[in-house]
């Protein structure tokens, strides 16, 4: 049974990529060194070979020549350190040995093989004869059948490579701590972004602040990515929160008026001769009152889907041109009863991957607002002009204009000009176009004067943006508001 701050341990993924980083590092650094040691095990016993042979050799050319005595010679002529350690011994074809010189306090006689069956070739047997030496014997069969054997005394290679296997081991050793506590400290810093998201998403869960974010590291790599991309699903989220509760204060804040209003209406209706026209006339203003309110209400929705990035654009390749000459169209009659003149510069080519119902509400807005806002006889122009990437559509009139310190607020919600409060309209109309335009991938600019008359640009990209691309819901179009959100039929 494992106790809770062991099972912690124990599901710590930095601690069990440790582990594995440290199993990998020992396995490969055990291999390493064997791979060192057989090597350095080969080359001394190359060497001893080497000098053995070449012994056998000059010995076997002096017996031919010499016999016995010159062997004899051979051997006293050897320096004094090699003469201490040779071993020379020739055995004739019935086994009986005929030459033997040995360092018999080193060599145990009686343990040196005399191998008769040898080939021509040298061969080489190694006898560790104590702690501290070994003897190696190389042995030759000569033309009469008779065997030479020179041996030699080495230092033990036992003896030889013990340091050497204890300093591997010490080296091995090292290498695994550092190695183990190098892999708990990368591990540990790899998963830092995690346990940064773990601890922000508990943060946001215990206090309900949305605004807590993940720092963000310089270095670029996946999980920086992750926490980015976290960071952006925090933002989202919070905005379409935001968006959500300013929007449900709005609705409540702007439904008390026109329900009171309702309310009063109603209430006259039933208070009045059953007989007379004025139940019939407040049914009837009761039923405009209703659908100016739910005009509201529809509005508030678009702008809340198109600023969250949640309303569904169909889009298709639109001829912009065509588009703002059907509003023209559409607000011919308007305009004529205010005598303003509607001028239109709509030069080809002007398609645009846009939601034609949509911005087609976008420039009956903004067609409607000049109107509005326009004395009698006075002029809006509508043109559209081709942009590097976009198109700019502009609607300029030369009516009443907006004040600087307005400038910034007329895209708020419900937000209405001093000057304006006279004229019919709710203060959504320039929300719902920036929201529907941004949601396009493009943008809405106004430059005004006061009573110079203002002038309103709106532009779209001419290809779907990039983060768009293959993302674009292909679910069913939400149910559009009425286009225009002032409560007039432009027709009518
Ligand atoms: P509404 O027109 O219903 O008041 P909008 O959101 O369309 O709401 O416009 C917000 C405000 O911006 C208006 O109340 C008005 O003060 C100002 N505005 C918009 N368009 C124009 C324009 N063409 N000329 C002057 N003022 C304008």
């Amino acid at each position: 049974m494992f106790s809770d701050p062991l099972k912690r341990l124990t599901r710590n993924i930095g601690l069990r990529l440790s582990l594995w980083y440290a199993a990998v590092f020992a396995l490969s650094s055990v291999g390493l060194l064997a791979l060192a040691y057989y090597l350095l095990v080969v080359a001394i016993g190359r060497k001893d070979r080497e000098v053995l042979e070449a012994r056998l050799k000059e010995a076997a050319v002096v017996y031919q020549s010499g016999g016995n005595p010159g062997l004899r010679r051979w051997v006293e002529t050897q320096p004094d350190a090699v003469q201490r350690r040779l071993f020379v011994r020739v055995v004739n074809a019935f086994n009986s040995v005929v030459f033997l010189s040995a360092p018999e306090d080193w060599v145990t006689f009686h343990d040196v093989p005399v191998l008769q069956n040898y080939r021509q070739e040298v061969e080489l047997v190694r006898i560790p004869q104590n702690a501290e030496r070994d003897f190696t014997l190389a042995s030759a069969v000569l033309g009469n059948r008779s065997l030479l054997q020179v041996g030699r005394i080495t230092d033990s290679r036992q003896a030889l490579l013990e340091p050497v296997r204890r300093n591997f081991l010490i080296a091995g050793s090292v290498t695994l701590l550092v190695g183990f506590l190098a892999g708990i400290f990368f591990a540990n810093r790899a998963m830092s972004p995690i346990r940064q998201i773990v601890t922000t998403v508990k943060s946001i869960l215990r206090t309900g602040q949305l605004g807590s974010r993940v720092p963000v590291r310089a270095s670029d790599d996946e999980l920086d990515e992750l926490v980015r991309l976290f960071n952006t699903l925090l933002d989202r989220n919070q905005a379409l929160i935001k968006a959500m509760r300013e929007a449900l204060d709005n609705v409540a804040h702007d439904l008390r008026t026109p329900l009171s209003r309702l309310r009063a209406t109603a209430e006259q209706a039933l208070q009045a001769e059953p007989n007379s026209e004025t139940p019939r006339e407040a049914l009837s203003d009761c039923m405009e009152e209703s659908e100016r309110l739910l005009n509201m209400l529809n509005t508030l929705t678009d702008i809340t889907e198109a600023e969250t990035g949640m309303m569904r654009l169909d889009r298709q390749p639109t001829d912009l041109a065509r588009l703002a000459t059907e509003v023209v169209e559409l607000y011919e009659y308007v305009a004529e009863e205010k005598r303003i003149q509607i001028q239109t510069d709509l030069p080809p080519p002007s398609d645009a991957p846009v939601d034609p119902t949509r911005i087609r509400q976008v420039f009956a807005n903004l067609l409607d607002n000049a109107i509005k806002y326009t004395p009698e006889g006075g002029r809006v122009c509508i043109s559209l002009r081709q942009e590097p990437g976009f198109l700019a559509v502009s609607f300029q009139d030369n009516g009443m204009g907006i004040p600087l310190e307005e400038q910034e607020k007329i895209w708020t919600r419900l937000y209405r000009g001093d000057k304006s409060r006279s004229k019919r309209g709710l203060g959504l109309g320039l929300s719902l176009v920036k929201a529907v335009v941004e949601a396009h991938g493009g943008a809405v600019t106004v430059s005004s004067l006061p009573d110079q008359g203002a002038a309103f640009k709106v532009t779209l990209p001419t290809s779907i943006p990039a983060l768009e691309k293959g993302n674009s819901p292909s679910g069913p179009v939400t149910p559009l508001s009425p286009v225009l959100v002032t409560g007039k039929n432009p027709a009518s």
